[in-house]
């Protein structure tokens, strides 16, 4: 399982490598959050200024936090091909004022013919580079859905408003960034698998088109325009579900049956949020299908026994202590979690206190637990699945909205890899998201919990969090993206806020340790961890290895009522204030 499990994330790594430092491109309008500034009004977040720009547009224009999201999400969509848009998925996390929190669940579905073997071809099981391109990979997009029931439960302004500057974006062009050049540079294959693909980002002699280039895209701006006049239902009835399936059904390598009518069946989930309690604060976040509630609060909650404050974030001991951490609940995380409508999840079990208790006690801030398996939560006592390893990639953007009223979203949006399955429709990237799903239904004889079904949804690991102090008021909206390491990058992000005191934006720069579950934990490349590898052996680790982790997070904290920003040093992101 460990070699496998290094092979299968190798290569996305590697790749992410290539693509993480960049001068940012400008947005339309100053001034940009800092880490020492706060502001009053409301906020936007996200990993391109432009997107962030869209989100706040719709502030100004006297939008709430979820018109913010919505636009912030449709802008992405133009500028960060890569990551996410309306061809894939997303999860919704919102708060009122109040404090109460509702969750949207707009992940992709597996098209009702799927079924456990899916993924095998003439009775082999693809690799996971041979399963991304095509159509076996792509579920029905839930974007516009989840959008469309954010927006008529939450939303204010009218929905076209929403689109206006996504469809700027698109007709007036956007400048090709060193993120977007090193994408379409390491991930050609997918990028450039269609046509469509290649006249838009490469040039005639197949490379891809230099940063700087003002690239434009028309069908986007038309697919994009006939959304905000004709209403969200026009992407799942009419002319572009069959642009859909005549892609994924025709589709020069794994084409699969995707109808129509799976595309029409398509809704968005309400989803009771998942919350936990960590040294007073409040945290919530996305439960199944999604992985990250549980592994984030399961995650904090073993570690609340452990003062990290007084051990600062400079110990070896510290950063130990989350990995142990984070290795339980991962563990846990593999066995157990995956779409909730098909397998029974004990979700509320994987984060009850006397249990996490319990499973803490394993822990010893002076020696490794020599091998980690997934324990029994409540809930889970008859379940008997098997323990898969883990391939899930990066083509995600996580976006923070905040309004002056105080309704926060945080919302993870993502088409899976980078640049999903490579097919377009329409100006748009068709997600691969049904990789999240396990492609092997079986291991040991015993089942596997996220195997492939017609209608189900692949588990995920997208952690959009609320976090909210000890006086009830909000305290931190943060998110990721980086497939199986979002968790870990939310649960130290949290830390460095609340143990180490630090500004959101100090505590996205702190470095990631990624411990998923089995005896190799990784941390990253190049950052303050690698010195404390020595360390790190002396207390059992034996397999440390240092790794270039696909990190991007954003995140807004709230400080006495007023906003301060945070957007990952390591990417192109931005805060923007009102
Ligand atoms: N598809 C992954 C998930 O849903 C996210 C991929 C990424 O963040 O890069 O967990």
């Amino acid at each position: 399982m460990k070699t496998r499990f290094a092979a299968l994330l190798l290569a996305p790594l590697l790749a992410a490598a290539c693509s993480t430092t960049n001068t940012p491109p400008a947005a339309a309008s100053a001034p940009v959050a800092t880490s020492a500034a706060v502001y009053p009004g409301g906020m936007v977040s996200a990993a391109d200024p432009r997107a962030a720009d869209a989100g706040t547009q719709m502030l100004r224009q006297g939008g709430n936090a979820t018109d913010a999201a919505i636009a912030t999400m449709l802008a992405l969509s133009v500028v960060e091909p890569q990551s996410s848009g309306i061809g894939g998925g997303g999860f919704f996390v919102e708060t009122d004022a109040a404090g109460h929190v509702v969750t949207i669940d707009g992940r992709e579905t597996a098209p009702a013919a799927a079924h456990p073997h899916w993924f095998f071809k003439d009775g082999k099981l693809l690799s996971f580079p041979e399963a991304v391109p095509g159509g076996t990979s792509v579920g029905v997009p839930g974007n516009m859905a989840l959008a469309a029931k954010a927006h008529k439960e939450h939303g204010k302004l009218p929905w076209a408003t929403l689109f206006a500057p996504a469809i700027k974006l698109a007709r007036d062009g956007f400048e090709i960034t060193p993120r977007l050049y090193g994408m379409l540079k390491t991930n050609a294959k997918v990028a450039g698998f269609t046509s469509e693909g290649r006249a838009l980002f490469y040039g005639t002699d197949g490379e891809p088109l230099p940063v700087g280039t003002l690239v434009k895209n028309p069908a986007m701006a038309t697919t994009l325009e006939a959304l905000a006049a004709g209403g969200p239902r026009t992407f799942y009835e009419g002319a572009n579900p069959r642009a859909i399936v005549a892609r994924v059904t025709n589709a020069p390598v794994n084409p699969e049956p995707m109808t129509e009518a799976d595309i029409a069946a398509y809704a968005a989930k309400d989803r009771a949020p998942l919350c936990g309690t960590y040294r007073g604060y409040k945290v919530c976040s996305m439960g199944p299908p999604s992985s990250g509630a549980t592994t984030v609060i399961a995650t904090l909650k073993m570690l609340e026994r452990f003062d990290l404050g007084a051990l600062g974030k400079d110990s070896p001991v510290a950063w130990h202590l989350i990995a142990e951490s984070m290795r339980l609940s991962y563990a846990d995380r593999n066995r157990y979690t995956a779409d909730s409508d098909f397998v029974p999840v004990p979700a509320e079990g994987m984060i009850d206190p006397a249990y996490l208790a319990k499973r803490s006690a394993l822990i010893d801030p002076g020696k490794t637990i020599s091998s980690v398996t997934a324990g029994t939560p409540p809930g889970a006592e008859k379940l008997a699945w098997a323990d898969p390893a883990m391939a899930e990639e990066h083509g995600t953007s996580h976006f923070v909205t905040i309004d002056r009223t105080g309704n926060a979203v945080s919302y993870t949006s993502t088409i899976e890899s980078p640049f999903g399955s490579g097919l377009m429709v329409d100006g748009y990237f068709l997600n691969n998201e049904l990789t999240d799903f396990d492609m092997n239904p079986e291991l040991d004889g015993r089942q596997v919990a996220n195997r492939v079904e017609g209608g189900k949804r692949p588990r995920s690991s997208m952690s959009p969090t609320l976090v909210f102090g000890p006086d009830g008021k909000l305290r931190l909206a943060v998110g990721a993206a980086g497939g199986a390491t979002i968790p870990a990058q939310v649960i130290r992000a949290i830390i460095g806020v609340i143990d180490w005191n630090m500004p959101a934006q100090d505590a996205l720069g702190l470095p990631v340790i990624f411990a998923p579950g089995i005896d190799t934990i990784f941390i990253e490349q190049g950052s303050s961890l690698e010195a404390m590898i020595p360390a790190l052996r002396a207390l059992g680790h034996d397999q440390v290895v240092p790794r270039a982790l696909p990190l991007k997070a954003n995140a807004i904290e709230v400080i006495d009522g007023a906003l301060r920003g945070a957007a990952d040093p390591r990417s192109e992101g931005q805060a923007i204030p009102e």
